[in-house]
């Protein structure tokens, strides 16, 4: 199975879905799971803010949301989201394929690994390669401009970034800013799922230099709806493509 987490502006994938609710150790999750077929390839999708959007980043209950994925069978995670670009080659409308993820959110319940057991993820690699591959391909053949890798940083919201905090990251080279890849990547991969990412650039962040106005929330929803028609395509896309792909198959670090 395939998971697909949802996320601002993006709440339906499947037709014909049925409703499955999960509870897990963490609580539940944010919403049902929408379980259904692509393709003859079973697919779990979940808006990772719940159905209304009713979770802020920080509440975002990330560990019951992967935990989810997981107990419904998932082995891949598509993790789009929406960003804010911190360089000028990546204009709002296009997507970015990540490939390394700086984590600047800090106080989230990041991990699984609480012990008494002491393990340690490997995340030198956050993304799984073999997906990003697919997802670039996928999304270049339904027309939308691509880029392969970049880094996105990871704050904690729910406001933005200042001036002097998004130059800093735009200094880093670091390619785009969001609020929720982790823990939900980290978590993803400590139960063993490999974790490809689709970056939505809704605007540039206040940091990027040139005459650019401050994002608004209504602002970055309003972008994102526009480019969902072409996300939607690419996942739908993608799905077939990973499940007969022979994955890395990346497992937590021992
Ligand atoms: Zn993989």
């Amino acid at each position: 199975m395939i998971g697909v987490f949802g996320g601002s502006g993006f709440y339906e994938l499947l037709d014909g879905a049925r409703q499955v609710k999960v509870d897990t150790p963490y609580g539940s999750p944010a919403a049902s799971y929408m379980v259904g077929t692509v393709d003859g390839v079973d697919v779990a999708f979940l808006p990772r803010h719940g159905a209304d959007h009713q979770f802020p980043p920080h509440l975002v209950p990330f560990r019951a949301n992967v935990w989810g994925m997981k107990e419904l069978g998932a082995t891949c995670i598509i993790g789009p989201c929406a960003v804010g670009s911190l360089q000028e080659r990546y204009a709002p409308g296009s997507f970015v394929v990540c490939d390394q993820l700086v984590d600047w959110t800090g106080g989230r319940e990041r991990t699984f690994l609480d012990g008494p057991e002491v393990d340690h993820l490997s995340f030198a690699d956050p993304y799984c390669e073999d997906l990003r591959q697919i997802a670039i391909a996928s999304l270049s053949d339904v027309g939308a401009a691509v880029h392969d890798g970049g880094a996105v940083v990871v704050i904690a919201g729910p406001r933005f970034s200042t001036r002097a905090e998004s130059s800093f990251f735009s200094s880093q080279g670091w390619a785009v800013v969001n609020m929720t890849q982790e823990p939900e990547v980290a978590l993803s991969r400590e139960l063993g799922m490999c974790y490809v990412n689709i970056s939505v650039v809704t605007d540039y962040d206040v940091g990027v230099e040139g005459e650019i106005e401050p994002v608004t929330h209504e602002e970055v929803l309003a972008r994102f709806g526009e480019s969902l028609g072409t996300l939607r395509k690419a996942v739908l896309e993608m799905i077939p493509r990973v499940d007969s792909a022979a994955c890395c198959g990346q497992e937590t670090g021992e």
